[in-house]
């Protein structure tokens, strides 16, 4: 998890996530104000988190021929890669 480049506290999962609004908006660090933006790195890793699930669900995972089912078990499964994502995103200080 994303720790503050200067003090190196720790960011929380709600606080990260937060940020992820306004296409990835600023993080700023509650300790001391530094003002953190995400990197190429970590929008692409965000969008893999989202979008590899789905494409797993969809082509391996769920063989149904529920269009339906398929779309909600993919649906589910990128949602939880979404949701885990500000684990392993990454930011760098906003110069
Ligand atoms: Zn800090």
């Amino acid at each position: 998890m994303q720790k503050c480049i200067k003090c190196n506290s720790q960011f929380g999962w709600r606080k990260i996530f937060k940020s992820y609004k306004w296409t990835y908006g600023p993080l700023e660090c509650d300790n001391c104000g530094t003002i953190h933006k995400i990197t190429i790195f970590g929008r692409f890793t965000v969008t893999f988190l989202t979008m590899l699930p789905f494409l797993i669900a969809q082509f391996f995972l769920i063989p149904s021929d529920n269009i339906f089912l398929t779309i909600c078990g993919a649906a589910l499964i990128a949602m939880i890669g979404f949701l885990l994502s500000p684990y392993v995103v990454r930011y760098k200080e906003r110069l």
